[in-house]
């Protein structure tokens, strides 16, 4: 196999490996990148979640911290004079005329003592009456009792109740809807108040204070000053998934965070709610797979999700270490944000790629046509060469390697160019006559044998006239060798007026001429013969110089005996047997 791409690449064309190395150069390039790209995801991906589990435990030891001083801040309170003495008062008062002077005696030392502590209401409730006694809230009325039906299953009275039970000195309760307060969202911490015997006087109820927990959560609005820059937050969810305190968007943008949770469809109900109450408490939902799932496990760990307004968060979560209450605290931000710089990374770096491919592509083009195309067409010239086409040059302006390669084609060309018709030249005189231009003795020896080869075969007739000029002598000797070449050539011509294109014509030697008639038999010959007879008789030559000529004919003999020059001897024996019985005539 590896043999075989081996192969292939070696056979393949010039330009296939040029594009081949190209393309390599370029998939590596694009492995480069996208491997970087991939390794600075990596490295953003882990700093974003490390940062995200540091400011994630801050919260969650400060929301502990807080719980631990809520529980610090009872134990004092609950050991105050004023408060036991207010319990018992208040208790010993109840259902009286005097209660109402009580209550409002302790009520100015409640007031000014919880003004500054970050508590919604304060209720005291006398466990053997299971009246509430006192409550913080302008508007008590001094008729309320544990098991009255605002109460029920409630998680105040669930609170109460477990308090008692197990006699326990701090208890914490999470959030429900409270009755007492239109069904807002409420948590409530409880203390025992005990008498100077150490007898349980009264349980002290405080309400936990909503505020204060969404200023720890958002830093007091700082989401950026914290390192959670434009969408990041920390909030506390609920076994049953529901946020325990106000999300930065609800706080932030209202109404955008309407809009964003109405688009993922939170149902409409729960949008309403949320509007009613004016709270996320108890009706924001988180993703229900998620929340389940760290539940059950009570693992601590990093997420990819969509949060609750189906936007893309990388969250950091963790359980809350609060007796009491089963809640995670999440730490997320958007990862459009968290992941800003790797977007922008990526988007520079396809565009860079997107170019270098380019370049890479133009590159390959302008090379593979630098030097495929004076390749293919010098490839073609030789062809042409090849097939004997000498007229072909070259151009090509640049001066490179292969510039240098056209010039010397060029050379080549030219040098063969003039070889060819010296070649012609010197095959035209080593064929033709120099006096009468037509073929000489050689030429037509040459031409008789391949006609000779031919009509072997074909078994086509072939004949012979073999021409002398009469008394030649007399003509040079009276008007000179010169003019005895001119009659020459006019002889020559006059014979040539009478031939056909087929026949072959030549100079003998000196004054006698010799004719091969293709495909004629010697009857035909004779009367070729004759007419060329005639028109030598009838021409004025030069001077006005008459003159006659004998021929003689042979026919050629189609059997083995028969040669070159049995075929010639019969003609030249029939042209002396003209001259020797009264010349002009023609013999066979
Ligand atoms: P016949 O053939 O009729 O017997 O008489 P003739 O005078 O033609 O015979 P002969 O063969 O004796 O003479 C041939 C003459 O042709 C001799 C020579 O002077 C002349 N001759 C041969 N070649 C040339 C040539 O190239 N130029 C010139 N001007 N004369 C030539
Ligand atoms: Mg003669
Ligand atoms: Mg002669």
């Amino acid at each position: 196999m590896q043999n075989d791409v081996i192969t292939l690449f070696k056979r393949a064309s010039f330009k296939t490996k040029i594009v081949i190395h190209f393309s390599i150069i370029i998939l590596f390039t694009m492995m480069m990148f996208f491997s970087s790209i991939n390794y600075f995801e990596e490295q953003i991906k882990n700093t974003t979640q490390k940062n995200l589990t540091t400011i994630r435990e801050i919260k969650k030891h400060q929301i502990e911290d807080y719980f631990d001083h809520i529980e610090n801040q009872l134990s004092t309170i609950s050991s105050l004079p004023f408060i036991l003495e207010s319990a018992n008062k208040l208790s010993s008062t109840f259902n009286t005329n005097e209660y109402q002077t009580q209550y409002d005696k302790y009520h100015k030392i409640f007031k000014k003592y919880f003004q500054y502590q970050d508590f919604g209401n304060v209720f005291l409730i006398d466990i053997k009456t299971d009246n509430i006694i006192y409550s913080m809230r302008d508007n008590f009325n001094g008729n309320q009792h544990i098991n009255d039906k605002v109460f029920e299953k409630s998680n105040f009275q669930q609170l109460y109740y477990s308090m008692i039970m197990d006699r326990g000195f701090f208890k914490v309760v999470d959030f429900d809807f409270f009755h007492l307060s239109k069904g807002e969202p409420a948590a409530f911490y409880a203390t025992t108040i005990f008498d100077e015997n150490l007898n349980i006087l009264a349980i002290l109820m405080i309400q936990l204070s909503i505020e204060k927990i969404d200023n720890l959560m958002t830093g007091n609005k700082r989401w950026n000053k914290e390192g959670l820059g434009k969408s990041g937050e920390s909030y506390l969810v609920a076994e049953d998934c529901t946020l325990r305190n106000n999300s930065r968007f609800f706080i932030e943008d209202t109404d955008n965070y309407f809009s964003q949770i109405e688009k993922y469809g939170t149902d409409k109900e729960t949008i309403k709610n949320i509007k009613t109450y004016n709270t996320n408490i108890l009706f924001q939902k988180i993703d229900k797979d998620l929340c389940t799932e760290i539940f059950k496990n009570k693992s601590s760990g990093v997420a990819i999700r969509n949060d609750y307004r189906g936007v893309k968060v990388i969250s950091s979560f963790a359980p809350v270490d609060i007796e009491g209450v089963n809640w995670y605290i999440f730490s997320e931000i958007d990862t459009s944000e968290a992941f800003k710089l790797i977007d922008y990374l990526k988007k520079i770096a396809i565009f860079i790629l997107f170019i270098l491919v380019l370049i890479l592509t133009i590159t390959t083009y302008l090379f593979t046509n630098a030097i495929s195309k004076p390749l293919d067409e010098i490839i073609e010239a030789f062809k042409d060469l090849g097939k004997g086409n000498l007229t072909k040059k070259l151009y090509i302006d640049s001066s490179n390697e292969f510039s240098n390669l056209v010039l010397n084609y060029n050379r080549a060309l030219s040098n063969l160019e003039k070889l060819t018709t010296s070649v012609e030249k010197l095959s035209i005189l080593s064929s033709t006559d120099y006096l009468t231009k037509i073929y000489n003795r050689h030429k037509f020896i040459e031409e008789l044998k391949e006609n000779i080869q031919r009509v072997k075969r074909t078994k086509e007739t072939l004949s012979l006239a073999m021409i002398d000029i009469d008394l030649f002598k007399k003509v040079n000797d009276t008007y000179g060798h010169n003019i005895g070449d001119e009659i020459l050539k006019e002889f020559s011509s006059t014979i040539k007026n009478e031939l056909r294109t087929t026949d072959i014509f030549a100079r003998w030697g000196g004054e006698e001429f010799i004719i091969l008639f293709i495909d004629t038999n010697i009857n035909q010959a004779k009367i070729v013969s004759e007419k060329i007879r005639i028109s030598i008789e009838k021409n004025q030559f030069t001077k006005n110089i008459n003159l006659t000529c004998s021929i003689g004919l042979s026919q050629y003999e189609n059997n083995k005996k028969e040669t070159i020059n049995s075929f010639i001897q019969r003609a030249d024996d029939a042209l002396y047997k003209a001259k020797q019985t009264g010349r002009n005539q023609v013999i066979h």
